[in-house]
Formats: C-alpha cells, structure tokens, sequence
C-alpha cells in the first residue's frame, strides 16, 4: 500500500520511472528514415497520439523473439524522438545470446513458484529461476543453464529423479536491445529499453487478432526479449475488463456491474507496477483480472464503467485488495486462509444470501382443501377445474369440455368423451378439436410402425383410438410428461390435463418460463428467454410449487430472486403461475451453474498433478485437517506412495486442479479397479472478496452497487480517483493528507 502514494502521483502526472508512460508526447521532429534526408525545419513534427491519464500497463505478451504489425503507417515513439514509418513494422530482440533451460512447471502463485523452485534447486544442484508469462498468467519454474539443447536433455535425469517431469526450454539472454525494420525496408537499432507505438490515421491497434485502444509499446524485458504492452486510460481498460468478467447478457444488472466495475477499477490501482520488471503494471488474465480491449465492450457494461467513473472501494482512504470470484458457494471465507500473505479486515468471510422473499397471493383454495401432490397433467387438469368452476356453477365434464375449446380459442364441437377409457377419450379429442384431418396428412405407416415396437402399451386400442393418441403422442400434446399410459382408464383430472394439453399446443393458452426478477409493486419481474417481461400479481392465478417432479397447488407463493418460474397466459390474463425450487436454495448466487460439482480423478493423475510439490507415482491419501469458517479446506495433507505434503490455501485449489476449495474427497476405485478421488464441490473460484453471481442476484433483488460492495468487503468505503480537489479553506496541499480521501463521489 506504501507505494500508491507515489504510484497515484505517477498516474496523476502521467510520466515517472516506475508509472507509466507521459500521455502524450510533444514530438520533436520526426526521426529521419535512415539514408533519406534530414526533416527541413518547416517540415511539420509529429505528435504521438494523445492518451489521457491515468494510464496503466497491461501485459498481453511475454518473450517474443520478433513483433510484427501489419499496419500501413505507423507513429513510433523511442529514445525521446517520435517518427512516421511506413509498415509492416517488425521489432526485433537483440539479445546476444540464448540460455538453454529445464522447464519444470509452472503455477499460478509466484510463491509456490519460488518454493518449488527453491526446493528442486536443493535437489538437483541446478540454479533456479521463475519467469512470469503474461498470455499464460503463470510463474514458470525454470532450472539450470546449459549451453546446447542436447546438454540440457542429459541433465533430465535430475529432474526425474527429484520425481518432476521436466522440458527444455530456450531463453534469450545478454544485454537487452531492440531494432526496428520499417516497411521500406530501413532497419534501426532503438535506443532505451522501449518503444511506443501507434497507427497512424485513427487506424486502429490490434493485437493477436483483438483490438485495443490507448497505444501498444514494445518492451525489452530482463531476459533480452520482447513483452508486448497496451498503454490504455484507466476506465478506457475498464471498459474492456467488466464484459469479460462478468458477461453483460448473463449478467444483464446495471448495479452489478457497477460493483464489478468499482472493484475492477480498485484492484488496477492496488495492483500498480505489479509487474514492473516486465514492464507493465497487470496482465490481462485470470491472474490479475481479465481484460480481452475493444471487442469486449458493451453498451451495458459500458454504462456501468461510465457511471461509476473514477469511483473505488477505499479502506482506511486506501484502495482495498479487490479480490472477487465467480460463485462462492454460499459463503465467502477469510483471505488468511486462502492467500496466506494477504490480510485484510475487509476480506473476512460472509454469507452469500439470504434473499428477501417476496409473497405472491393467488387464487384461494377452497377451505379444508388439503394440497395434493399433483402430476405435471394432473396439474394441468387442476387449473383447468379451478378456471371452469369459477366461471361456473359446477364442474361437469361437460364444463370442463367447453372451457378447453375456450382456452383452445375454437368453437366447441362434439361432445366430452362418454367415459374415461382411452378407447373413448382419444378419438373424442382428436374429432373435437378438429385434428382429424391433421391424423390423415401427417400421421404415417412410418410412424405407426415405429410406435409398434415392443413394449406397446397402446397394444390394446382400438385402431381408430391409437391412430389418434399416436397423433396426439406425434404432437407432443401432455408437454415434458407426455401422456399418460394407454393401458389404462384416466382420471377425472387427467383428462382434464388433456384438454388443458391440447389448449397449450394449440397456443390458445402461452406457457413461459424463466426466473424471478424481483417483485416491482403490483407485478413480477419475470426474465424469459425474450426478455424480461411483468406478471400481474392477481388474485385470480392459480399457483403452485413444483418440488421433485410434483406440483403442490397454494393459494400463496413465496419468491426469492432467481428462482426458475413458469406461467401460462391466456391474452393478456394470468392463469397459472409456479415456482421451482433452487438447488442452490436462498443463495444470491443460486443461477449460478457452479453452486455444486463433482470431479472424479484418479489416483496416478493426481500423482501428476501435484508437479514439483511432492513426487510419487500415485496419491494413496488425501486428508483435509483443517477447514475454514465457510467449510473449505485450507489445510490438507497428501500422501503419494514416495510421502506426504501438507498444502495450504489456494495451493491445494492449483495442485488438485478442483473448481473451488469448498469441497469435500472420498477414495473409490474404478472400472479397472485403479485408485480414485471422488471430490464432490460447492462454487467456482478463490472464495474470497466479492462473489460475482452473488453480486448479480443482490442487484436482482433490487440491491445497489454500494449495498452490493458494502456486503461482500465489510467496513469499505466508496472514494473517489483520482482524489477530488480540497474544498476551499481545506488545509494547503503541502500538509499530510490520506492519497485517495474517503468522500462520496459526486452525482451518484
Ligand atoms: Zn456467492
């Protein structure tokens, strides 16, 4: 945190040794190609493109012997000189020489990185060094220094021996130098250790087939070769790292993507310099936070960016570690445990729910009713009963039938079947709501014999009563539950389910499904697959709730946002409307598709898996000793027939290669009666800070960014960057005074 101070002021001024680049460059006269003439004074000299600060540096590249850059022109900026040069550009590494190495992993955390290294250098007598590669976000352990290829692979042996499976890799070595070849041809060496470049002509800068905005600069890193580097304006990079964080159109809440842009802008500037070797502050990945430039954005995730500009999550007046994950599992769990070196107060555990319910009052069951657990056609045939008899007097078959062909949207025909045999019930549908003639046209041989097969329940029909189930079967008429078996007589209320059937597939009655919004006054915000649409809370529908496979009719409903919802609708009439439960209950993150998990690995693999941590050729245990707070496991022991390890935090996440550390482990065998792990997982993630999916089920509910940023980091503060200007009378700016003071930001 020392280092924001002075790193802000670096931002701020947009020109120091360790902050990023000046803004724009003032341009001197352009650097002459080589063998043309010197630039006549009149001549005018050429700017470099002007890129608002603050600036930052993201890493999209690492170790590139040669860039190339298609463009047609380009403006370059090295060595204090700015020059237009026709393309393609290419850059080249001038590294003397090239360093044979052994390659022996590489890990997420650069502290295991280094321990693994520390430890293989122990055991193998060979110098050890980590390499962070940008593309990849991984810190590399490497081994050794040979002079050929083929001495590195005699010194393979000691890798193996230390039980890690090693390659060769070549690294560029000597002093670090870069040279510059234009388009026509002109190559030149350039002096400093980097160079900025931009099209020219508002052309765009692309990159690996993505576009960016601010200006690329090629950066010779400590090893002699290239990093490429977008030197991009702060809310400018925002607006490519919200969208791929959190995608806006299955994350569609402007306030949780207010809160991901708030966090995202607070994690960039705690983060400043974070790689300042390499030469950039972040990496565009998973390991820092994910920024995939202009073809990300979002005119959602735009507005979010837009509408919390310059705002960040402060503790103490200091930006906070903003860490965030995908789905917590339903609790967040203290940083300590999971990142060891890290502490924060604000990054303590908390729960991930519990949403408000909201109370839908529908249709009253008559009194003494006791709910029945309904098939899905018995269902339908309930709804049809309640909607006949409360348009009349009683409810006959006779009812039922009409209030079918007014649902259907067809004048009645024919009469209810005389019974509730299958023999008397399909040949009266099928006549009545006139799909005789759809029986002659699109009813085949084919698909007869093909029903015929056995076990052929409708064996025993009649055949004019089994051209017109499979007719009716052929139409899919009984929806997800089909019909019910022909072998047998109906209920009452299941042939009321077929009539209900037969007015939904006609489309006289639409069935939507999707998940709950929030209530908004009088309505239900229901979000459907064609958008998001509003279900009046009248006291008329019919409701139930749809619990393993069964429909348990109420005359009220309680709802939690995100909870899958289905509702039919005739005009603009409620009829019916249900709910399912969540699997992953009253979490804010239950639309999650990580709220559970199961890996089943075997017991070599593992072995595998654990890399330079411990060797061994398959893991014969596994023992959590410790848990957190929120149930994961951030202590375990793993023993390998070669001994045991005791991995801690996110550690034991990276080398068992699981979704989350909130998992429980059971020891199985396989088909081939080989040793397996059986992990069954709650959530996707780190499970520390803000929870992505919990964020987007709070603003579901109605929550705001503040309420959603103020639950997942207790005891923050929302400041302002870069700080508002002192009001008047405010002590002179030359008193000490906190870098990033803890004011509301204005207008929000
Ligand atoms: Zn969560």
């Amino acid at each position: 945190m020392r280092r924001f101070a002075a790193a802000l002021a670096c931002l701020a001024a947009a020109g120091c040794a360790t902050g990023p680049a000046a803004s724009s460059r003032p341009g001197p006269a352009g650097e002459s190609p080589k063998g043309s003439p010197p630039a006549s004074p009149d001549r005018p000299a050429i700017a470099f493109p002007t890129v608002s600060a603050p600036l930052l540096r993201i890493g999209l590249a690492s170790d590139l012997s040669e860039l190339s850059l298609p463009g047609a022109s380009w403006i370059v900026s090295a060595g204090g000189k700015t020059s237009l040069r026709p393309g393609p550009l290419a850059f080249v590494a001038r590294g003397t020489a090239s360093l044979v190495r052994l390659q022996a992993g590489a890990y997420t955390e650069e502290a295991t990185a280094r321990s693994v290294a520390a430890d293989l250098a122990k055991k193998t007598g060979l110098a050890p060094s980590v390499v962070f590669s940008a593309e990849k976000g991984l810190f590399a352990v490497r081994l050794g220094s040979f002079p050929s290829a083929a001495a590195a692979k005699d010194a393979l042996p000691k890798l193996t021996a230390a039980g890690v499976a090693g390659f060769v890799v070549t690294e560029a070595s000597g002093a670090p130098a870069i040279a510059m070849r234009d388009g026509a041809g002109n190559e030149s060496p350039i002096a400093g250790s980097s160079a900025d470049v931009a099209p020219a002509a508002g052309e765009e800068i692309a990159f690996q087939s993505r576009r960016y905005r601010g200006f690329l600069r090629v950066f010779v890193n400590p090893r002699g070769s290239l990093n490429v580097v977008n030197v991009v304006n702060l809310e400018d990079y925002l607006r490519g790292v919200v969208p791929a964080e959190m995608g806006p159109k299955r994350f569609d809440e402007l306030e949780a993507l207010k809160a991901q842009a708030i966090a995202a802008r607070t994690y960039a500037l705690d983060n400043l310099n974070g790689f300042g070797a390499e030469g950039y502050d972040l990496c565009a990945t998973p390991k820092c936070q994910v920024y995939a430039g202009r073809d990300a954005e979002d005119p959602l995730t735009d507005a979010a960016v837009e509408q919390t500009r310059g705002r960040i999550a402060t503790w103490q007046g200091k930006p906070i570690h903003a860490l965030f994950t995908s789905t917590c599992g339903g609790a967040t769990e203290d940083v300590r445990l999971i990142f060891s070196s890290m502490g924060a107060p604000y990054l303590s555990g908390v729960e991930c729910g519990e949403q408000e319910k909201s109370v839908f009052d529908g249709a009253r069951l008559p009194r003494g009713t006791r709910a029945p657990a309904l098939s899905s056609l018995e269902w339908r045939g309930w709804v049809l009963q309640r909607i006949s008899s409360s348009r009349r007097s009683r409810s006959s078959r006779g009812a039922l039938w009409a209030e079918a062909f007014r649902l259907a949207g067809l004048e009645p025909r024919g009469g209810p079947p005389a019974s509730l045999s299958p023999s008397s019930v399909y040949p009266a549908v099928l006549a009545g709501f006139g799909l005789t003639a759809n029986r002659d046209v699109h009813l085949t041989r084919l698909d007869l014999d093909y029903a015929a097969g056995p076990p052929d329940p409708a064996a025993g029909l009649p055949a004019d009563a089994r051209a017109a189930y499979e007719t009716l079967s052929r139409m899919k008429v009984g929806g997800d539950a089909g019909l019910p078996p022909p072998s047998r007589a109906m209920s009452e209320l299941e042939l009321g389910g077929l009539l209900m059937s037969v007015a939904l597939r006609l489309a006289g009655v639409s069935e939507t499904s999707g998940h709950l919004v929030r209530r908004d006054g009088g309505s239900f915000v229901v979000k459907t697959a064609g958008g998001r649409v509003s279900v009046a809370a009248e006291t008329s529908v019919e409701l139930a709730r749809l619990l393993d496979g069964r429909f348990y009719p109420s005359s009220s409903l309680a709802l939690t946002s995100g909870d899958p919802v289905t509702f039919w609708k005739r005009g603009g009439a409620v009829l019916a409307f249900w709910s399912i439960s969540a699997a992953a209950g009253a979490t804010f993150e239950k639309e999650s598709t990580w709220t559970e998990w199961v890996r089943r690995v075997s017991a070599r693999e593992l072995a595998l898996r654990l890399g330079g941590r411990l060797s061994g050729s398959e893991v014969r245990a596994i023992e959590i000793k410790r848990r957190g707070r929120s149930g994961r496991a951030v202590e375990a022991a793993i023993t390998t027939d070669r001994g045991t390890v005791t991995l801690t935090g996110f550690d034991i996440r990276q080398a068992l290669e699981l979704p989350e550390l909130l998992f429980t482990v059971e020891k199985g065998v396989g088909p081939d009666g080989a040793a397996e792990f059986i992990f069954v997982g709650r959530g996707w993630g780190h499970g520390v800070g803000l929870c992505q999916n919990g964020a987007y089920g709070m603003a579901l509910s109605g929550k705001t960014s503040e309420e959603i940023l103020k639950h997942y980091y207790p005891g923050i503060e929302l400041g302002s960057f870069p700080p508002a200007p002192p009001p008047p009378g405010a002590p002179s700016p030359s008193s000490p005074a906190p870098a990033v003071p803890a004011v509301p930001p204005p207008g929000l």
